[in-house]
């Protein structure tokens, strides 16, 4: 059965929205009302099964890098569209072997943004392009940006 948040095909009905898997009943509200899970679902569902979760790891790869994933690309002469597409191709790859290794529920944000790190510093170093350090991006900092 299909979780109806993230495509995700490890889901069980187990809650009052519908069968979610492992990884989107860790997240979904445990207070409030049908209206409020229903709010819940809405705001956060991507209709493009196997993206809900690509997509938070990419929120979190920005999180912890300062910038989204590929950022790069359009500042070099290489195709975008073939980076992007071998990017795509190379992650999802990635998320199999570790999904297989790990199990489904083991490919969360985090996890994900990794992999997603891996996946651009080989591309980067196909492409011959020397990726920056990461500046002062803990959390203390993007905490004290979001004061000013
Ligand atoms: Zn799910």
């Amino acid at each position: 059965m299909e979780c109806v948040r993230c495509g995700s095909g490890w889901a069980v009905r187990s809650h009052v929205v519908g069968a979610l898997c492992g990884r989107c009943r860790e997240e979904a509200p445990r207070c409030g009302g049908e209206a409020d899970a229903a709010r819940w679902l809405r705001a956060t569902t991507i209709p493009l099964p196997g993206s809900y979760w690509v997509f938070r790891g990419e929120e979190e790869f920005a999180a912890q890098h300062g910038r989204p994933p590929l950022d790069w690309v359009r500042t070099t002469a290489v195709d975008e569209g073939a980076v992007r597409a071998r990017y795509a191709g190379l992650l999802r790859t990635a998320l199999a072997e570790v999904a297989a290794r790990l199990g489904e529920g083991a490919l969360i944000p985090s996890t994900i943004a990794v992999l997603i790190a891996g996946v651009e510093r080989e591309l980067a170093v196909r492409h011959r392009v020397l990726l920056s350090e990461d500046s002062a991006l803990s959390a203390d900092a993007r905490f004290r940006r979001s004061l000013t």
